[in-house]
């Protein structure tokens, strides 16, 4: 038993059941969960014992599109990554992952990186136990056109030419391309595929709603992909993007910001989830206008925002999955949980935006049988709020306790 530590729980949200129970007990036998049961107020001996009978107890959270690497959006597009380093990119990686974790994400499904693989290194420290960090699920690069929403882009022509291949690691240009750019990205480590499907609200000259890959194209990439067992998510704004994208088997659509009727109703018959990062447009608008991002992004931004969360809402009331997404990096990686009350606002209960940051995002990882609840058998990823978030989802945005895979890394 000298290994075994017992979780008082005052208040233990129940993700699959959808409900919350008093008083319970979470016994933790080295990385994993052993047990729960109600806390009967006698603990073994030797057991070590973590008096949270005042909090209210949940499963590790889960951001299902983070960006860990590299420094804060700055909103003038991406040339100044040709003035950082990939050593750079990799060591502010480490202090956004430990922010990550701090503030109660025990995974991550990391989105990508235009340092291609710094991402990977990143996930190898954290699982070796270098570096504190969320468990880490990794793209590895962009899938992309030329030009498109993650490629480099905004460069005058000679200076483009001479761009360092990882910055530029996954471009494709035709079905075969993007087949060679699955298949070296996987081979480089990465635990999914990142496409672009359309143009993006960050990446300079490109136009979110117009589609940048073809729908043979994205077939390519999801079944280049599945040889490998792995799934593709799509970056998607614009409608048509976000409907080939779909029909091509992506496992989400990411953003999702301009979509329409039909693509709601295609995502809700393939199963595709929506991640849909419906809070940072007003970070973008009050820091982008505060600090005089480009007029691009910002009139972008203005075109995306309220668009994706009128989507958002009607997705809630289709049945759409949603997992939670937050597009981390283009804000501080310490707020994520700020999204929580925008998913409330825009028609979730509370109960299912903690779900969609839990037991959902899991099943969208293919990470049920590791993370995603507090289940016998799953790794021991708890963390506590004072406060109840059922009535108050926003008390997720000030986690007191963080443990992972049975370690305690904040609080008690
Ligand atoms: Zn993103």
């Amino acid at each position: 038993m000298a290994d075994t530590t017992l979780i008082r729980a005052g208040r233990l949200v129940d993700v699959l059941a959808g409900d919350v129970k008093r008083a319970q007990v979470i016994s933790v036998r080295g990385q994993r969960i052993e047990s729960i049961e109600p806390d009967g107020g006698t603990y073994g001996e030797r057991a070590r014992v973590i008096d949270l009978s005042q909090f209210t107890v949940l499963p590790g959270l889960i951001d299902c599109h983070a960006h860990l690497i590299g420094e804060l959006e700055t909103g003038h597009g991406y040339a100044a990554l040709l003035q950082r380093s990939g050593a750079q990119e990799a060591l502010s990686g480490v202090r956004n992952a430990r922010d990550t974790l701090m503030a109660g994400f025990t995974s991550v499904r990391d989105i990508g990186t235009f340092r291609a693989f710094v991402d990977v290194a990143l996930r190898d420290a954290i699982d070796r136990g270098d570096v504190l960090g969320p468990r880490m699920m990794c793209a590895g690069a962009y899938v992309t056109c030329s030009g498109g929403g993650g490629d480099l882009t905004g460069l005058p022509p000679d200076v483009d030419a001479i761009v360092p291949r990882d910055l530029r690691f996954g471009v494709a240009n035709s079905a075969d391309e993007v087949r060679n750019a699955v298949r070296r990205i996987l081979h480089g480590g990465a635990d999914f595929i990142k496409v672009i499907a359309t143009g993006a609200v960050l990446t300079e000259g490109t136009v979110p709603g117009a589609p940048e890959f073809s729908e043979e194209e994205l077939r390519a990439a999801v079944e280049e992909a599945a040889l490998y067992k792995k799934h593709v998510a799509a970056h998607a704004h614009g409608a048509e993007g976000i409907r080939r994208a779909v029909r091509a088997g992506a496992r989400s659509i990411e953003h999702g910001s301009l979509m329409d009727d039909e693509a709601i109703s295609l995502m809700e018959d393939a199963g595709a989830y929506l991640v849909a990062d419906v809070w940072n447009g007003d970070w973008i608008a009050q820091q982008g206008h505060a600090n005089g991002w480009s007029a691009e992004v910002l009139r972008k931004n203005d075109e995306t925002t309220e668009a994706q969360r009128h989507g958002f809402a009607k997705c809630v009331d289709a049945g759409v999955k949603i997992a939670f997404g937050t597009d981390s990096g283009v804000y501080p990686h310490a707020m994520a949980a700020k999204q929580f009350a925008y998913m409330v606002k825009f028609g979730m209960t509370p109960m299912q935006a903690v779900q969609s940051a839990t037991v959902v995002a899991a099943d969208l990882m293919g990470w049920r049988d590791r993370v995603g609840a507090i289940e016998p058998g799953l790794f021991a990823d708890v963390i506590a709020v004072a406060g109840d978030p059922l009535e108050d989802v926003d008390v997720l945005t000030d986690v007191g306790f963080v443990m992972k895979g049975g370690e305690i890394v904040k609080g008690a």
